[in-house]
């Protein structure tokens, strides 16, 4: 058994989607970055491949390669499922904490985990997602970002 942890920040930007766990999420801002941003999935992959040892998303996909110029990052998740197929791990869980003061996102989260747990070929059950603000505090809380944690467990037969 093995665990890994993510962490990831992205900040507000007009004209930008907002995607969460692969789900379009209406709101007046999305969020910045080089692929679609999605800031939850960034966190999951850094947690993978923690706990694979194998450095960080920004190691395998780096922003200054055009060909991941908003790109998917389900996209990016799968590639890391594959990693982790080829080493020979099967996933036991994740465990995830979205921070943001706005949008709600209560009623996104199912659709995030089926999302997650498509792209990774395991039950709904596995991949567990949590919304939280921070009550007015700190960048998240001003809403100038999202930020994600996540943790798994991995484990080999
Ligand atoms: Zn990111």
């Amino acid at each position: 058994m093995r665990v890994g942890f993510g962490y990831d920040v992205h900040k507000f930007a007009e004209k930008r989607r907002l995607i969460l766990g692969g789900v379009d999420i209406p709101f007046q801002y999305g969020l910045l970055g080089h692929s679609d941003a999605d800031v939850l999935l960034h966190a999951i992959c850094d947690a993978l491949l923690g706990a694979m040892g194998e450095g960080d998303i920004g190691r395998d996909c780096p922003d200054t390669d055009p060909r991941y110029k908003g790109i998917s990052s389900l996209e990016l998740l799968g590639r890391v499922c594959q990693l982790l197929k080829t080493k020979g791990f099967h996933l036991v869980n994740i465990d995830s904490t979205i921070v943001a003061q706005n949008p709600r996102l209560a009623e996104y989260l199912p659709d995030m985990s089926a999302n997650i747990a498509t792209t990774l070929s395991c039950a709904g059950s596995q991949v567990n997602i949590k919304a939280t603000t921070t009550e007015g505090l700190g960048f998240t809380g001003r809403g100038e970002g999202i930020a994600a944690y996540a943790v798994v467990l991995i484990g080999k037969v």
